[in-house]
């Protein structure tokens, strides 16, 4: 049996809407991609809803709407993906990363030390699925001490008053605190619907704002739409009308806009997912927690508490006392019978591309931590019972012969 580690559901419905977009004459953004839109906002219960290519634009280009630059910090977790940190350094500006707690989120008890003058975005980030503590962070950032270290130097950082929250909910979609839905937990969320991410459009994402008052998030959105297509006053669509040729250019922006057949594919997982794919996730989630409960090595995720419900958007168990090494051994037994598992993720600074920060590994030591324990099982939709078992039986064995 060989298990893969997380191939996306693909089935007629999904096909069919892929055709219907090919032949209805509009393949790029157009009216799946605004459908989308407004069933995400619908959904999130957010102000108003951007979709792009992926979850890094989203990012980036709230980072950039938000004038951050040279000279300035955004603070984040030394635990997540690179693109939480290549977005902050494509503006030139510099990542500063805070510890994590035992939950891989980042410890917000700790970010305070990290606030300076020059501190403009806190990006936390739903690891696997599961929110951060926002109502921690919101009161940390209504601090007299932390108001006044705020140096606003834009319109739009005027106007908020205060350091910016920008959630990397790349892993969130359809997750809750405290009764509130991802993408209404930060100022701003971007979501990813990359080809392994819970809700996939093959490539891409949303932006969802949910803005304080003196925001109007609908001109907002407009901002976004014409950043993500080259400063472009008018979209392809509204080009494409009779009469509709002339346009301005009014900034130099990027693009990143989503194409309406990865909208299709979006809508038609956005329909079933509460029902049908987050479902069957919890399932996965249960059956590997069940038979895994009986080993004391086995540290299992928590995928809900009393504030918090996750997504289950990855299985990160953590095996108990494990170096490193052993971790990687375990690993290895795993693979060669043919299941396929990860390690999310190698925290940022063991990675090349920050050496310029000087960041020390052991300076985040509950992260450090976590990721020498860690391995991630394979969860998709498609995971039969004998799967799990099979992916367990190859688990059990290899721990029991490494540790
Ligand atoms: C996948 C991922 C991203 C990037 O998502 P894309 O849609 O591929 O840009 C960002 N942050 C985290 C934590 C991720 O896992």
């Amino acid at each position: 049996m060989r298990v893969p580690f997380s191939p996306p559901r693909m089935d007629k419905k999904m096909a069919d809407a892929v055709l219907d977009t090919l032949y209805s004459g509009w393949i790029t953004t157009g009216p799946k991609t605004k459908k989308l839109e407004e069933e995400l906002t619908k959904y999130t219960g957010g102000k108003a809803t951007v979709c792009l290519n992926s979850a890094t634009a989203g990012l980036e280009l709230a980072l950039r709407w938000l004038g951050v630059k040279e000279g300035d910090e955004v603070i984040l977790p030394a635990y997540t993906y690179c693109a939480t940190a290549n977005v902050v350094m494509h503006c030139g500006a510099t990542p500063v990363l805070v510890d994590v707690g035992d939950d891989f989120n980042i410890d917000v008890s700790k970010i305070e030390a990290a606030i300076t003058r020059k501190t403009k975005v806190i990006m936390p980030v739903d690891i696997a699925g599961m929110p951060v503590d926002y109502d921690e962070l919101r009161e940390l950032l209504a601090k007299p001490a932390v108001r006044e270290l705020f140096h606003p130097n834009s319109e739009q950082q005027i106007k908020l008053g205060r350091i910016m929250v920008l959630a990397d909910a790349a892993h969130s979609i359809g997750a809750n605190y405290k009764g509130r839905n991802s993408g209404t937990l930060a100022d701003i969320s971007s979501f990813s619907f990359h080809a392994v991410k819970n809700l996939p459009t093959a490539e891409g994402g949303a932006v969802i704002f949910n803005l304080p008052e003196q925001f109007d998030c609908l001109a907002v959105q407009k901002q976004f739409k014409v950043k993500s297509l080259h400063g472009q006053s008018k979209d392809a669509l509204e080009k494409s009308k009779a009469g509709g040729w002339r346009y301005d250019i009014t900034e130099p922006g990027y693009k990143c806009n989503m194409t309406d057949i990865n909208a299709a594919l979006g809508l038609v997982e956005l329909e079933r997912y509460d029902s049908d794919m987050l479902v069957k996730r919890k399932s996965v989630f249960d059956k590997y927690n069940a038979l895994l409960e009986k080993h004391e090595w086995a540290n299992i995720p928590v995928y809900k508490t009393e504030e918090k419900q996750s997504c289950f958007h990855i299985y990160m168990l953590r095996i108990n006392n494990a170096t490193e090494d052993q971790r990687d051994r375990i690993i290895d037994k795993i693979s060669a019978e043919k299941v396929a598992v990860n390690v999310h993720f190698q925290p940022l600074p063991l990675m090349t591309a920050y050496k310029e920060f000087d960041f020390k590994m052991e300076d985040y030591p509950v992260a450090w931590n976590n990721y020498q324990q860690e391995i991630s099982l394979p969860v998709f939709y498609d995971i039969t019972d004998e799967q799990i078992g099979w992916v367990i039986d190859a688990l059990v064995k290899a721990v029991e012969e490494v540790m």
